[in-house]
């Protein structure tokens, strides 16, 4: 039996990568001095893995912005706009991948970044491969063979992760019409073969191939891939070892041609789909070796070791232990590192939980855990309990303990959950008559403008939070900082003439965080960082007992902000579905139970809110459409619950107070009926980067409410002409009526630098004013 990883956090277990990579972004380290501490980190990896007890420790990894992006790069997928990058002087390699990820404005150049969008049902986003009808590949980058070379000169015999050619082509977007990018395989596959050539030559002996893809809903011509690519690498490399690795959900009807294909080693994630293995077990031809997903790699609950061992028995009764590897989930890569460094965690709590490292000493327990019932006896499970094992009872005495803990039931959230009535989920009256109060209160111009919520976190709100938190500063000084920061802000929006103001969201860390930390229920790490895309990371919460809130969370700053300006000031709340997705849920009882208790919690917030005056009420919930589990067939039975758990926050107001939410990225085609059933009067959406694409499912569905396509990019510093937006203004108009046009950009600007927000949002206004005219 062997353990392995799939992939570890690459950030850095201090998000190192983070600051070296913001640090050469800004031009204040080198090149050299960035790749020093990509090498660190990719070292202490390796190191801790193998101390850890991992057999079969992965390379490649690792990732200076996206494992997506790596590939791209790697099989030359770069899109012709970003040629002349590579003639720039000065410009390296590094760069040109740097400019597809996040664009290029330098020297005359005012390049685009690639479209980004989820990472399936994760909050990790990946750069989106773009491809052309007669689309080339060459091997353009050699880090696949670098980082095993790199490894292995460092001692670790490392199992490169290639993601598969189905998948990294599925991935990606037709960038013109007239051809299907799955085709494209035929092109591809002899780059990959020159990768694998080259890890031969140097000694690789497994190789792991990622298709996510396989537990998705497949067309013919997917499957059909499948088989085709496989198989070529098995004619060619016959003694390679490869391991097929599938995650995030079961294989179902997908089974069959899973273990068809020709690997030595198929991975499958039972974490997500336990169902799958007594499937798997019956369709396995004998050759192929197993590698059993036990261990979580989406949550920080520890392993029930019983569970486990009970899994690892019924695969022995079948598989020879040989054929057998033990490993996580999915990778490592949604995972915060380290547990040990959390000084401040309830012990209770602390208990109960593992992050990345403890989960690599989790696989290798269970592999010495099962090593000694390795011939199962009719006993069954029987013999792991009376094995004498201090890891064994340690591990079941943190489970019991946490199913029984008093921090964790309280009865009144569950007592009032259950008397919840039917009409708690519906506004008043329709929207219709909702839209006349509204604009007879709020009296705005057409195509009105505002923005999503934050603005800029400078170096010093950032200083100033942390310093309160850590008791630096004292609460009287701490308020006044706040309270300037929210009144420049009002007053620099009142300057630009954008019609619905915020208070710009000073006094938080994190959309989710905030609220977290105001509920009870939610536990919070120090450290517990998880990669969201690029440099940028999210350390969520930790839901471990019922939900509810003690007092007012966000009164104070809204009422605040709405007394500075004759404006309205939007009230700024997450919503529940976002609460519940962006952070670390409970696993002992249902998400959408859990999802409901944050829901009454911001019900109560937003009742307060009108109460105190506050007219405009944004629910933000861009964490909605990621939630949707990865295969069709599981769409509705989310979508209802998850609907309903916004329309029970947002549905207590009167007819005139006005509800936004809002969307990050998200395709909204197949849901549009969906989210025309959240009834939100006002939804903002990320739009920009899609060319107001996106707008059409509004269209074709004819929406009825209000809708703010996103006008420019929030992802990148570059500062959108006037003439740009009144263009994608237009585009919008053509499309959707212009009374339910806002003009907003594609998300808060929070990560912004004040420079370039300043000036895009004075384009944004004048855009909007120009398209007034036009009416
Ligand atoms: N109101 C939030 C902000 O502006 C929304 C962020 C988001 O959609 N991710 O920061
Ligand atoms: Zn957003």
């Amino acid at each position: 039996m062997q353990t392995h990883n799939l992939g570890y956090p690459r950030i850095g277990s201090q998000r190192e990568l983070k600051k070296a990579c913001e640090n050469y972004w800004a031009g204040k380290i080198t090149r050299q001095e960035l790749f020093q501490v990509g090498n660190e980190i990719k070292l202490s990896n390796w190191t801790l893995q193998k101390e850890c007890g991992i057999d079969l420790i992965p390379s490649n990894d690792f990732s200076y912005y996206d494992h997506v992006l790596d590939m791209a790069f790697t099989v030359g997928a770069i899109p012709e706009r970003y040629h002349s990058v590579i003639f720039d002087k000065n410009k390296s390699e590094i760069d040109l991948y740097f400019a597809m990820a996040r664009g290029y404005q330098a020297n005359g150049l005012d390049i685009k970044a690639m479209e980004m969008t989820k990472w399936f049902d994760t909050n990790y986003h990946y750069i989106v491969p773009e491809f052309k009808k007669n689309q080339e590949f060459k091997l353009f980058s050699s880090k696949v063979i670098q980082e095993f070379a790199e490894a292995k000169l460092a001692g670790f015999k490392t199992k490169p992760v290639i993601l598969g050619p189905v998948s990294f082509l599925l991935l990606g977007k037709e960038k013109e019409a007239g051809f299907d990018r799955i085709d494209l395989i035929k092109n591809l596959l002899p780059v990959y073969f020159q990768i694998l050539d080259k890890l031969v030559e140097h000694g690789v002996e497994w190789v792991q191939f990622d298709e996510p893809f396989l537990a998705m809903n497949l067309s013919i011509k997917d499957k059909e891939a499948f088989q085709s690519a496989y198989s070529q690498i098995r004619k060619k490399y016959p003694h390679l070892k490869t391991l097929l690795a599938t995650y995030f959900g079961g294989l179902y009807e997908n089974i069959s041609v899973a273990t068809s294909l020709p690997v030595c080693c198929l991975h499958v994630d039972l974490v997500r789909c336990p169902e799958q293995l007594d499937e798997l077990l019956g369709n396995r031809p004998k050759d192929l070796s197993i590698s059993l997903g036990l261990i979580d790699g989406r949550n920080i609950w520890k392993n029930d070791y019983k569970n486990s061992l009970n899994l690892i028995q019924k695969v022995l009764r079948k598989v020879d232990p040989e054929k057998l590897f033990i490993a996580p989930s999915c990778s490592l890569l949604h995972s915060p590192c380290d547990l040990d460094s959390e000084l401040k965690l309830d012990n209770d709590i602390k208990s109960w939980l593992s992050f990345a490292k403890q989960k690599l000493v989790e696989i290798s327990d269970l592999k010495k855990l099962s090593k000694s019932v390795n011939v199962p006896n009719a006993n069954g499970l029987e013999s792991f309990e009376n094995v004498f094992s201090d890891i064994f009872n340690k591990n079941q005495e943190a489970i019991s303990n946490r199913t029984n803990s008093s921090l964790i039931h309280k009865n009144e959230v569950k007592k009032r959950l259950n008397n919840v009535l039917d009409s708690d989920f519906e506004r008043k009256s329709s929207f219709q008559n909702r839209k006349i109060v509204q604009a007879e209160l709020l009296n705005l111009p057409l195509y009105p403008t505002t923005t999503i919520g934050s603005f800029p976190q400078t170096k010093e709100v950032r200083k100033v939070r942390a310093d309160f938190k850590d008791g630096r500063i004292d609460k009287q000084n701490y308020e006044q900082f706040i309270k300037d920061e929210t009144e420049k802000t009002i007053r620099i929006q009142e300057e630009i003439g954008l019609d619905v103001l915020v208070h710009g969201e000073y006094e938080r860390n994190d959309m989710v965080e905030y609220f977290g930390e105001r509920l009870h229920g939610f536990a919070f790490t120090q450290f517990g960082w998880v990669q969201s895309y690029g440099s940028r990371c999210v350390k969520p919460p930790i839901i471990y007992g019922d939900v509810y809130r003690p007092e007012p969370m966000t009164i104070f700053w809204s009422k605040y902000a709405q007394s500075l300006t004759p404006k309205f000031v939007k009230g700024m709340l997450t919503g529940p579905v976002t609460i519940l997705q962006w952070s670390f849920v409970r696993d002992d009882q249902d998400r959408s139970v859990t999802c409901n208790q944050i829901a009454l919690a911001i019900r109560d917030e937003v009742l307060d809110l009108e109460k105190e005056g506050i007219r405009i009420i944004q629910i933000d919930e861009p964490a909605l459409r990621e939630g949707l589990p990865i295969r069709k067939e599981h769409w509705e039975g989310y979508l209802d619950w998850a609907i309903k758990a916004f329309k029970l926050s947002a549905s207590g107001v009167d007819d005139n107070t006005q509800i936004h939410t809002h969307m990050c990225y998200s395709e909204f085609n197949d849901i549009i009926g969906h989210i025309a059933n959240l009834d939100a009067d006002v939804i903002t959406i990320e739009c920009s980067r899609s060319q107001m694409e996106l707008l059409d499912a509004f269209a074709d569905f004819k929406y009825p409410n209000e809708i703010g396509p996103g006008v420019y990019d929030i992802h990148a510093p570059r500062v959108p002409s006037k003439a740009e937006i009144i263009e994608l203004l237009q585009k919008a108009a053509d499309v959707i009526p212009s009374e339910q046009i806002w003009v907003n950009p594609d998300c808060g600007l929070k990560t912004r630098q004040w420079e370039e927000t300043h000036k895009s949002l004075v384009e944004m206004v004048l855009a909007a004013k120009a398209m007034r005219e036009l009416v």
